[in-house]
């Protein structure tokens, strides 16, 4: 047993690759992943934040475009699309 890790094996949250874990806490298969995958949601949530911020505003505007919840899924279905394209090129090489 010496020698061995006993932390187990994870998935990757931005490469989706399995990775045998060195410490009980950690969540990324390397530093490089764990830092695009916080750059990513930093991005992302700050265009979320906008969107929601301007939906709440106009939320009882009749007939308007501009604030619907819909908007919110259509940049998150972008964001889902984009990242299975990237994990089916390169798993290893995603970027943030
Ligand atoms: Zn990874």
């Amino acid at each position: 047993m010496r020698g061995e890790t006993a932390y187990g094996v994870q998935r990757c949250p931005l490469c989706s690759e399995l990775f045998e874990m060195r410490n009980y806490e950690q969540k990324f298969c390397c530093d490089d992943h764990k830092q695009a995958w916080w750059r990513r949601a930093r991005v992302r949530g700050g265009q979320v934040y906008d969107l929601l911020v301007t939906w709440r505003k106009n939320r009882k505007t009749k007939g308007g475009k501009r604030g619907q919840i819909s908007d919110i899924a259509h940049i998150v279905d972008q964001w889902l699309m984009d990242d299975r394209e990237k994990a089916a090129k390169s798993p290893k090489e995603m970027k943030a």
